[in-house]
């Protein structure tokens, strides 16, 4: 009997059986004794086109159920040496995003109390603000890994300061990162302006455009991140419309020309070594997700990004 949670296994409970948690992990009521507590943010209602992520983290943790606990490729042992649980869902107020956000923010002060890395699933990106708000009161100034078809820094929308395009500008005007441990990858698509990207360079943001990775492995541009981040406290957030939408459709903002699964791998498995302190899954739709493949896309990067969090045995 192993000391930490483990998944239900698919040899004990069939996998579409069972109560629905992040990869069948028990529920825990708080984060006390947690090295990591999933938990659900299901908002969509700081978004700008389509709506529906609402639903992201039912279908995610439903598409979980398929994943088992070894990472075969890379040798990650992420329970055996983390005690991980499902934390449930965050209440927000789905008629507020105003609201909402200080829900979150209240909500992650109150976990952040215990030494835990939080998982969060999504939900639009305007949850990562309030995340990254309670992060930077624990932390300071946090690195920010962004992987994003969209900077999100614009200014306003219809005259909102807080939406899930403007993340990145409030955290930046905030104090809540080090802009020069900024990297944002897979940014591409139109913009409002021509310096809707550029101006976050200037503030020190690392941006890498999507089409300058086309055909190209990303193991190096993960290694690169390391090195340039160091052993700074570092946020990861995955938005899933980084990806192309062939590979995830189930989204609010498809941009073609996006990256593929395997470069989401490459990536995340060669940001091994940053002293990561949380980590969301943003974006994913599910009533745009006819197959469930976008779901299970996140699912795994989210699994992924476990797999990389300190302390994790590598056998
Ligand atoms: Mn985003
Ligand atoms: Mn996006």
């Amino acid at each position: 009997m192993s000391d930490f949670n483990q998944p239900v296994s698919g040899n004990d409970l069939a996998r579409f059986a069972g109560l629905q948690t992040f990869m069948r992990l028990p529920v825990a009521p708080s984060a006390d004794g947690l090295d990591v507590g999933f938990i659900g943010i299901p908002m969509d209602i700081g978004t700008s086109w389509r709506s529906g992520t609402r639903f992201g983290p039912k279908q995610l943790r439903q598409e979980s159920a398929m994943i088992r606990p070894y990472n075969i490729q890379t040798g990650a042992a992420p329970f055996d040496s983390l005690q991980c649980a499902d934390v449930g869902d965050i209440s927000i107020n789905t008629f507020s995003l105003a609201d909402s956000l200080k829900i979150i923010e209240a909500k992650y002060d109150e976990i952040l109390k215990h030494p835990i890395i939080p998982m969060g699933l999504g939900g639009d990106h305007s949850l990562t603000l309030p995340v990254l708000r309670a992060m930077a009161k624990k932390h300071g100034p946090v690195a920010l890994v962004h992987v994003d078809a969209h900077a999100d820094v614009n200014d306003e929308m219809f005259g909102e300061r807080e939406t899930h395009g403007t993340v990145f500008r409030r955290a930046y005007e905030e104090g809540l990162i080090k802009p020069s441990k900024v990297w944002q990858i897979g940014l591409r698509g139109t913009g409002y302006t021509a310096e809707d990207f550029t101006e976050a360079a200037g503030w020190g943001f690392n941006q890498r455009l999507a089409s300058s990775l086309w055909h190209k492995p990303l193991d190096m541009l993960g290694k690169e991140i390391v090195a340039s981040i160091g052993d700074q406290p570092c946020y990861i957030t995955y938005d899933i419309d980084s990806l192309d939408p062939s590979f995830a459709p189930g989204t609010g903002t498809p941009e073609i020309g996006g990256l593929t699964t395997m470069q989401a791998m490459e990536l995340i498995r060669n940001l091994r070594g940053l002293n990561i302190v949380g980590c969301d899954l943003v974006e994913v739709s599910p009533p745009y997700d006819t197959t469930g493949n976008t779901a299970l896309t996140g699912a795994n990067i989210m699994f992924e990004m476990l797999s990389i969090l300190p302390g994790v045995k590598v056998r």
